[in-house]
Parts: C-alpha cells; structure tokens; sequence
C-alpha cells in the first residue's frame, strides 16, 4: 500500500466520519428548533385566543363604542408598539389602535377568509415598520364585524436567534471534534493495514513465510483480519514445508526404483531374444506399478495432511470391515504358519462414516506389518470393540516389537528401523494408515514393548447418525 494511497484512503474516512457527525448533529438540531419555534407560537396563539371571548363580551355590552374604548385602554396600558388592535366593517377599516410603531398590514374584512367560518385566522408577518421584528396576528370575526389582534414576537425571535447562534457554534465544535477524531480513528485503524501489507510484501519479496502480523488484542475487525491473516500464513507454510518434505524425500527414495527401471530397459534393449525382452517388460511394468502406487500414496499423505483430501464418506458396519479384512489375511496365516486369532465385536452394532476404500487401505497397511515382522510359530491378534464415542480396531503380535524410542518415528515417511532393512516394505505404509485416519478425525496409537510384540490400534469416531 503505497503512502498516496494511505493518505487519499485516511482522508475519504475523516470525510466520511466528518460527514455522518455533522450530519446527525443537523438533524437533532432541526429537530430541536422545529419543537421550540412550534411551542413558542402555540404559546402565542393561545394568549391571542384568550382574548377572544373578553372582546366578543365588550361587544355585547357596549356595541362598535365599546369595542373602540377596549382598544384605546388595552393599547394604553401594553403601549401601541407591543399590540396592535384593528376593527374592520364591510366598508373597510373602522377603528385601529396607533400604527405609527406598525406601517402599513392588510386589513381583512367581514367578508374576507375566517368570517363566515366564525374561526379565528392567524398569520406571521414582518413589521414594516420594524423590519427586524415579525409580529403574530389573529383575524376572527365579532358580530358584523372582524377584529384583529397583533403582537410582536420579539422574545420568542430572540429565543430562537439564541438556538441559531448556539447552533453555528455547536456545529464549529462538531466539524472541528468530528474531523479530529475522524482522522485519529482512520489513522489507527490504517496503521494496522498498512502492518499487514508490510508483512504481505516482506513474504512477497523475501520468500520468508514465517512473519507474522503482531497482534493489538483489541479484538476489534482489524486485529480478527490480522488474526486470520496469520491463521492463512500458518496453513500456507505448513503447506509449503509439506510440499517440500514430500520433495526431499520422494526425490532421494525414488532414485533407486527409477535406476532400476532405467537397467531394466537397458538391458532388454541389448537382449536379441524376444522371450527375454518381453519378460523384462513385464518386469518393468511391474516395477512401475509398484513406483506408481507409492507416488500415490505419499501424494494422499501430502493431501491429508495439507487437509485437502477428498474423502468418499459412506455408512459403513465395523463388522463388515473387520471381516473384509480379516478374510485376506486367514490365507497369509496359513502359509506363514502363523496363528490368526480375529474376534469380532459381539456387544453390539458399530456403524462408521467412512471412506471405506481408504480405512481399509489403513487397516491392511497394520496386518500386513503384523504378518511382515512375526516369525512363523507366531500369533497375530485382529479384534475391534466400542470405547466412549470410538470404534477401536485392534492388531497384535509376537514379532520383535517397537522400542519406545522409535514409536513416534515409525509413522514417519520413509521411516524404516535398521533391522527392518531385509524386510520387504518402502516406509511408508504406516504413515499412509495414520494420514488416512487422522483424515477421518481418528487417530493411531501403539503398545507394547520390545521384545513382546507390540499392538497397534486405529481409533474411529462412531457414527450412529449417518
Ligand atoms: P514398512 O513396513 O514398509 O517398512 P511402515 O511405515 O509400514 O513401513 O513401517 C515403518 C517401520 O515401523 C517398519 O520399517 C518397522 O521398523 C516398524 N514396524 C511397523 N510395524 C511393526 C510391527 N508390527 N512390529 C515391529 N516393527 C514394526
């Protein structure tokens, strides 16, 4: 993120708080002085319409010549300036209090808007006379007659001009305060961006991809951006260690598969009889399947463990797996002299959500070590039973066992113990079992101690529910 970016970036979020504060700042102030300029005139109105009642009264009792004296002693005593009192007839104005203070209004008469409706008509208007001042008026009829009562409203305009004036200084505050903290959020808040742009770009440019964003603890949006960028770089590296073991070890295990393909050829392209080169090729092929199969299953390991291996989960009975496995092996018992003792589990029904292919594939990697390393005269146990939420498949044996030294490292790729050199096997069929059941959400454990055998066992969530 380049510094002209930055600051355009910190310049539109101080705008935009700016803008968001000031705005709410307007809105509760036209609120404000809509309600007070509302009730001031509701206020005036309402002394207005008191009068109306003690005027209609002097007309009553003393007819158009008592209407004129109320006039002259309501305007003595308020003074002309402050109330103006006007009697209109169909023939026009008919009697006013002193106007000098007031110039020239408009008259309504009998006939105009107000009379026919007996209702009081009220207007605001600007004192010609005293342009400063706007004044309040009410027009309502009183027999043949319309009155008209004004009054300035001098205190509720200097209320108001009040509010205005603390509104201007209000809104200076308010733009100044909302600019302000409008850039010192936008500045903390880009400060972390720009931290983990940092990062990101030292990654870029160095290839080093164990930085990571230091974390605020605030918890805020930006500090859970910072968090999960580190949670990607984390996966990224384990991704790209994996990706390089997997290298390392493929590229220095595959050489002597690879050479020996290569002098296969060699040699059957020297060979003139045909017998011989087409047994060659077959052991080429062989050999190649073989190659294929392991490049197979140290890519599944690489998937599982990277987590993007698909697995084709499937409702699967335990029992069912435990005799399509235990089945393959009464043959190889036979053969090797070896005792097979396989139980199913008989208290009850096992059921899992698994990739049948894959847990089986597991499973054969286990008996097949179990054959591999007992000597003939030996017992291989195979059971499976419920533990908590678990279906636990068991394998034991009476071969040399696993120190407790190496038990972690056997599940290693390409881990293979010295005495196992003569055996059969690439080191990697325990790793594969483990990759493929850690894939399940199981996991592998093993027992026992050299030189007694050793048990190994594949935990599998149970599943009632699939
Ligand atoms: P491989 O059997 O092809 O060598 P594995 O990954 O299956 O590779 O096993 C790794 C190593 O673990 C073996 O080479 C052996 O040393 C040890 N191991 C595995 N299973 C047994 C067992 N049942 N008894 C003794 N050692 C075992």
């Amino acid at each position: 993120m380049n510094l002209r970016f930055t600051k355009t970036l910190a310049f539109r979020l101080t705008l935009l708080y700016s803008v968001i504060f000031s705005t709410a700042f307007l809105l509760v102030f036209a609120v404000i002085y809509i309600v007070v300029e509302r009730a001031l005139f509701e206020n005036t109105d309402t002394d207005l319409l008191d009068d109306i009642l003690e005027i209609q009264e002097t007309y009553k009792k003393g007819g158009l010549q008592g209407l004129k004296v109320y006039i002259q002693e309501e305007t003595r005593d308020d003074g002309p300036e402050n109330l103006l009192l006007r009697i209109t007839g169909p023939e026009g104005l008919l009697y006013s209090s002193d106007t000098s203070t007031w110039g020239d209004i408009p008259i309504i008469g009998p006939n105009g808007p107000g009379h026919d409706e007996g209702q009081p008509v009220f207007t605001t208007f600007t004192i010609p006379k005293r342009p400063a001042l706007k004044a309040r008026s009410m027009w309502f009829p009183v027999g043949r007659y319309m009155v008209q009562e004004a009054v300035p409203m001098g205190w509720d305009q200097s209320l108001l001009g009040e509010l205005r004036h603390a509104f201007f200084v209000g809104a200076l505050f308010t733009v100044f305060i909302a600019i302000s903290s409008g850039w010192i959020m936008a500045k903390r808040t880009l400060s972390k961006v720009k931290e983990i742009d940092r990062v990101a770009r030292r990654i870029a440019e160095g290839n080093d991809i164990s930085q990571r964003v230091p974390l605020r603890g605030t918890g805020d949006e930006i500090d859970s951006l910072a968090a999960t960028f580190n949670a990607m770089l984390e996966r990224l590296e384990s991704f790209v260690q994996e990706l390089s073991d997997m290298l390392d070890n493929t590229a220095h295990d595959f050489k002597t598969p690879l050479a020996r393909i290569r002098a296969m050829a060699e040699t059957s392209l020297q060979n003139k009889d045909v017998e011989s080169v087409h047994g060659a090729l077959v052991q080429i092929m062989n050999e190649s399947d073989r190659f294929l199969s392991v490049l197979n299953a140290i890519m599944d390991i690489s998937e599982a463990k990277t987590g993007l291996l698909t697995l084709k989960r499937e409702p699967v009975p335990a029992d069912e797996l435990f005799e399509e496995v235990a089945s393959l092996f009464r043959g190889i018992s036979k053969a090797k002299e070896i005792r097979f003792n396989a139980w199913p589990y008989q208290d009850g029904e096992g059921m899992l959500y698994v990739d049948k292919r894959r847990i089986l594939q597991s499973l054969l990697n286990i008996l097949d070590n179990a054959f591999k390393f007992t000597p003939s005269g030996g017992t291989v146990a195979f059971w499976y039973e419920r533990q908590g939420g678990w279906v636990v498949f068991n394998v034991s044996d009476t071969g040399p066992g696993i120190p407790e030294a190496e038990r972690s490292r056997i599940f290693e790729r390409f881990y293979r113990h010295d005495r196992s050199r003569s055996s059969p096997g690439r080191g990697i069929g325990l790793s594969l079992a483990k990759a493929y059941v850690e894939a399940h959400g199981g996991k592998i454990t093993v027992k026992g101690s050299s030189p007694s055998g050793s048990t190994f066992s594949i935990w599998l969530p149970f599943s009632c529910c699939h």
